[in-house]
């Protein structure tokens, strides 16, 4: 069992966000050894995964897209910005989903998510995603203040994120039959570890734009998120949409993960270069010959 399976949930069996690590297990003695091992892999996954997505975009015939979900501080922008270090930025399209506005909240939740879903080849990366209609909306009750009919703002809570549950599982099944892999990604950090991000954001001044403090007030309600993901994640894990809770105290252990994923995936994909027809290959000669007679 490679470490990545250890952290993958694809609906089978009990799932306890509780019983998993956020510190990946790491023996203490020998970490700083670890450490450069883990680096290395990571650069060899990087260059991997650059090769990989070529061949995606060159094959045009399955999209990717990956899900970053995670209480704040967890490193959602880091493991983006090192993903995108190993890639293509053409072949990648980064979507951030932030608290919806007028036009958006006036339509169904997917509206915004299917304009923002990539063209098969690519990979689009979202950092949050329509989970937030399933977390941040749960734990704040937004639902009974949605402007919508009574049968809905009224409905038992537990009821209408049932419902949302299976609209999404039902949605991820839809871009699975229509040529996309998803992938969901859970940075499971510890609330020590983000006591400690948000002390260091405090009392860095070139990482103070990163905290809010909004930012305390969902820390309060954090058995709250803890729960909400759990529920989600039980209910709309699938082996062909499966949720990774990957550790998160430890940045570098995280971007391993995060890239062995990745790599896993798009090794699972197997795209291929386009092969050309006798025709096609005919012309190319042709062309060649034109390029190696010219004057
Ligand atoms: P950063 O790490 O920079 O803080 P962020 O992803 O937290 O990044 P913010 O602009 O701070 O970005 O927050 C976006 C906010 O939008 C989050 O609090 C999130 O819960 C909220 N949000 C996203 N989607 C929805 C939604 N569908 N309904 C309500 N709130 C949402
Ligand atoms: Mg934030």
């Amino acid at each position: 069992m490679s470490e990545l399976d250890r952290y993958c949930y694809d609906g089978k069996g009990d799932f306890d966000l509780d019983k998993i690590d956020t510190d990946g297990n790491l023996d203490k003695d020998g970490r700083e050894e670890l450490k450069e091992k883990i680096e290395q892999k990571t650069e060899a996954n990087n260059d991997k995964l650059s090769a990989l997505q070529d061949k995606l975009y060159a094959d045009g015939k399955e999209g990717l897209v990956i899900i970053l979900q995670a209480m704040d501080a967890a490193g959602k922008d880091s493991t983006i910005k090192r993903v995108m270090s190993g890639v293509n930025p053409q072949g990648v399209d980064v979507v951030s989903f932030k608290q919806p506005g007028t036009e958006e909240l006036a339509h169904d939740f997917l509206w915004r998510v299917e304009k923002n879903i990539p063209a098969r080849g690519k990979i689009g990366l979202f950092n949050r995603s329509y989970y937030e209609d399933v977390l941040v909306v749960k734990v704040h009750e937004m639902n009974k203040t949605y402007k919508m009919p009574d049968r809905i703002t009224g409905m038992d809570t537990d009821k209408f994120f049932a419902r949302r549950y299976k609209d999404i599982k039902n949605y991820e099944e839809y871009l699975y039959n229509n040529g996309y892999r998803v992938v969901k990604i859970f940075l499971h950090v510890s609330k020590d570890e983000q006591k400690k991000r948000f002390l260091e954001r405090i009392d860095t001044p070139e990482k103070n734009w990163k905290f809010s403090t909004a930012d305390i007030k969902e820390r309060k309600l954090w058995d709250d998120y803890q729960k909400a993901y759990e529920d989600a994640i039980k209910a709309t894990a699938t082996k062909e949409a499966p949720w990774y809770v990957i550790p998160a105290d430890r940045k570098w252990y995280t971007r391993y993960l995060v890239s062995e994923l990745l790599v896993k995936t798009l090794e699972d994909i197997n795209p291929k270069y386009p092969e050309l027809t006798p025709d096609a290959q005919k012309d190319l000669a042709e062309c060649a010959k034109q390029l190696n007679e010219e004057k």
